[in-house]
């Protein structure tokens, strides 16, 4: 038996996607890559074909190449660039390119064309070509034309009006185009809570299908899907005066009774958790206490009733309590996204929910 694991939930995941595709009244591209934000891409995929999303979303060839050997048929959008060297592998797999330069769309046509999306660069400066060039593609987009188009917004969580001059510059990169593809896509899930419908017809979530929220102010909020849970090692009684962990940064204020779980910063609990992060147990909150070590972490579990081999929840639901991405993230001094990517591989992953 594992002494710590990652339960996700496919379930909630598969409701939260059906929650957005209502939201949105849009066709779902849900965003898989890295490793499908480190849950299992193919577990996260198996699950959501319930859903039949248009589309999967994918950041290599690699990660394409992962799911279509899982017999995924649906099209795979592969989102980060891919140099014109590597087209013809993608196409291999079978995998739909995002291209952004006359260079890339003839090496796509050179290799007999068909599906590729346009990117759409609108103010983010990562990747794609710029709104106010795409007209130096049109003949390019002539004789091999996409499928589809897209932009990506980086602040969509604001509300500062940047979606509204982002889209503004989308529309006139659309208009730049010989013609307009069927498949517009820009939302990501921040932008998908914060608007219904879309006003594009596909939209692209990742973080609310993995039950991570978008803000306090958002519309809508996602289900718990990641459950990070440890077992109890061991547990002792130290008296007041006593310190706990590397450095002795906490100093027992009286008699506690204190529980060893076999999780650390070595599985991607992060150290800043030290004296600051929180467990449950049975519904119950366990402050951890001391210094996060590689391997195990310290729980003040004085008054319960905890044995060894009981099961602590360092993040998600037990019971009626919930501790929620957000909240860890921010005790953990971690942006939410690279929280949950960053639980290793150590930690064996459970599926619970499957149909
Ligand atoms: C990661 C990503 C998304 C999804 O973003 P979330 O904030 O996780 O919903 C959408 N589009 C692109 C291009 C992305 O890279």
């Amino acid at each position: 038996m594992p002494r710590a694991w990652v339960e996700v939930d496919l379930a909630a995941l598969v409701r939260n996607a059906r929650a957005l595709a209502a939201h949105a009244r849009a066709q779902l591209i849900p965003m898989i890559k890295a490793d499908a934000y480190g849950l299992g891409a193919v577990p996260v995929v198996g699950a959501l074909e319930q859903v039949a999303p248009y589309a999967y979303g994918v950041s290599s060839i690699i990660e394409g190449e992962e799911l279509r050997g899982a017999g995924i048929a649906r099209p795979i959008i592969v989102f980060t660039p891919t140099l014109p060297d590597d087209l013809a592998r993608l196409r291999a797999a079978g995998l739909t390119p995002t291209l952004a330069s006359v260079q890339g769309i003839q090496a796509w046509q050179a290799l007999g064309g068909g599906d590729w999306h346009l990117a759409v660069e609108t103010g983010m400066h990562r990747a794609g070509i710029a709104w106010h060039r795409v007209g130096e593609l049109a003949e390019a987009m002539r004789g091999c034309p996409p499928s589809g188009a897209f932009t990506h917004f980086h602040s969509a969580e604001a509300d500062d009006g940047s979606v509204a001059v982002q889209e503004g510059r989308f529309r006139a990169a659309l208009a730049a185009m010989p013609t307009v593809p069927p498949l517009l896509h820009c939302d990501n899930s921040a932008a998908v809570v914060r608007r219904s419908p879309s006003p594009w017809p596909c939209v692209r979530p990742g973080a609310f299908l993995y039950g991570i929220g978008s803000g306090a102010t958002a519309a809508r909020h996602p289900e718990p899907v990641v459950h990070l849970r440890a077992k109890v090692m061991e547990l002792r009684d130290i008296a007041a005066g006593e310190g706990v962990s590397y450095h002795q940064t906490w100093t027992a204020p009286g008699p506690r009774r204190i529980a060893t779980v076999a999780v650390g910063y070595g599985d991607g609990y992060r150290r800043h958790l030290s004296n600051v992060g929180r467990a449950l147990f049975r519904g119950r909150e366990v402050p951890v206490v001391g210094i996060v070590t590689m391997d195990m972490t310290m729980c003040d579990v004085t008054g319960l009733d905890v044995r060894a081999g009981d099961v602590l929840t360092l993040l998600g639901r037990d019971g009626e309590a919930v501790i929620g991405v957000e909240q860890l993230a921010s005790w953990g001094q971690v942006f939410s996204y690279e929280l949950i990517a960053g639980l290793r591989q150590r930690l064996q992953r459970v599926y619970t929910g499957a149909e």
